[in-house]
């Protein structure tokens, strides 16, 4: 008998059972993996970007979802300034990089690993790993959970299973699977910052496959060229399509624009810090200044020679071409295609490709000051596993400890 069991040792669930072990509860943490944070372990490429240094009301602004004012309260207990304190001060310091994005000093994710793992022993949380949950019941006050080593029973229960994304780490979605069973809620659950799948010629014929650029503006218009959202940042060509900071971002938004429409129509802007006016204000300049000099010596300032080739052929121009040759039709032609160029998105990559689960457990059914389920006492749901997620840049692990923290204060 516990008083508390948490089923899932990611961050959200770590997190949580520490906290609530440092409450003076008895805490069983369950996973069934042979070792805890697997997930965690290969965030970041390895280095885990475990926070996003943003005051709270920021952090909430910048989530793509409408319901990230469900996270304040727990936000507040646990906020990322909190967050980077907690990880200095258990050992692991912190540095901070672009965007407020926060990583280890080693830039080793394992850090927060072993961390987790001395407050865990510190705390006397019972860890028992290999140990999978096939399935949860409530009778009367208490939850009683079975495993394939056993069975146990405590007073309150607190999910912390993740999301669908990267099944391989364990996050298959068994949490949805228990809320739903236990009467909850469910919202659709969709890819986010997952990459995106193109046919069109520029990919399938892998003339700029491995293109990396840096910055650049990538917009998802409707039909009538109106722009649904931007994101800048840094993208890269693949053999299948976009991946990168900025098509990850975009991707949630092409998934649901392409369950009503066959493809979409992304643009790519490769220099958004010159207007488009100015840009042709600046060809139509070098061509008197410098009539004499190469065309493509000119766009090697703006573009990758790469890009440059792929874009000559397309418009049959003489790669020896001289500025002074240029007519004011190409040199708008040349700007629509750096300003303006076109990828039509065929699929977003499936959730199991994703780096995050959209979606999951409605918050509607959770106390947000406690994560406690509004209908069932004793019974929390803490991370992924809910209708909340993030950007890429630290937001979902802090959205995992903060949830986990504030269930582990309350449970
Ligand atoms: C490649 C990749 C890179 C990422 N990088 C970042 C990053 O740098 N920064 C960031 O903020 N976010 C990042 N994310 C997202 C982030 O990792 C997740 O949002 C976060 O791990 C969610 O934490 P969680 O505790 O809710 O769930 P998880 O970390 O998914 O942990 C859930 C745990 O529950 C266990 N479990 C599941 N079912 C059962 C069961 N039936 N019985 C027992 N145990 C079970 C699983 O084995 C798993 O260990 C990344 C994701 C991926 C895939």
């Amino acid at each position: 008998m516990y008083d508390v069991i948490v089923v899932g040792a990611g961050p959200s669930g770590m997190m949580c059972a520490i906290r609530a072990s440092q409450n003076g509860k008895k805490v069983l943490l369950l996973e069934k993996n042979q070792d805890i944070g697997k997930k965690m372990k290969i965030t970041g490429g390895g280095r885990c970007n475990i926070t996003n240094l943003k005051d709270v009301k920021l952090f909430v602004k910048s989530l793509p979802v409408k319901n990230g004012r469900f996270l304040y309260s727990a936000l507040n207990q646990f906020s990322p300034v909190d967050i980077y304190q907690y990880f200095e001060q258990i050992g692991v310091p912190l540095k901070e990089e672009n965007e407020n994005k926060v990583f280890p000093f080693s830039n080793q994710s394992n850090d927060f690993i072993e961390a987790f793992k001395n407050q865990l022993n510190r705390y006397e949380v019972d860890v028992r790993r290999e140990t999978e949950v096939l399935s949860v019941s409530i009778q009367s006050t208490l939850k009683y959970v079975k495993t394939t080593k056993g069975d146990f029973k405590a007073s309150k229960l607190v999910i912390a299973t993740g999301g669908k994304s990267h099944p391989q780490t364990g996050s298959t979605g068994f949490g949805y699977e228990v809320a739903k069973d236990l009467n909850h809620s469910v919202t659709e659950l969709f890819p986010t910052e997952s990459p995106l799948i193109s046919h069109d010629r520029v990919i399938n014929s892998k003339a700029l496959q491995g293109l990396s650029f840096h910055n650049v503006k990538l917009s998802l218009v409707d039909e009538n060229q109106k722009i649904i959202q931007s994101h800048t940042n840094d993208l890269i060509m693949t053999h299948f399509g976009l991946s990168g900071p900025a098509a990850l971002k975009l991707s949630q938004f092409v998934y649901h624009y392409l369950k009503n429409h066959s493809s979409a129509s992304v643009y790519i802007d490769f220099i958004p810090q010159i207007k488009r006016d100015d840009l042709i204000n600046e060809l139509k300049q070098k061509r008197s200044s410098h009539p004499q000099k190469q065309l493509k010596t000119i766009l090697k300032g703006y573009i990758p020679q790469r890009l440059l080739v792929y874009l000559f052929n397309l418009e049959k121009i003489n790669e020896s071409l001289k500025i002074a040759q240029l007519s004011n039709t190409l040199i708008n032609r040349m700007t629509q295609w750096i300003k303006q160029f076109e990828v039509k998105i065929h699929e977003v990559k499936p959730i199991t490709a994703a780096f995050v689960t959209g979606g999951g457990v409605s918050i509607k059914e959770i106390n947000p000051k406690t994560m406690e389920s509004k209908l069932i006492p004793g019974l929390y749901f803490i991370g992924e596993v809910l209708d909340l997620h993030g950007y890429t840049g630290g937001y979902n692990i802090t959205i995992a400890l903060s949830t986990g923290y504030c269930a582990g204060n309350n449970v």
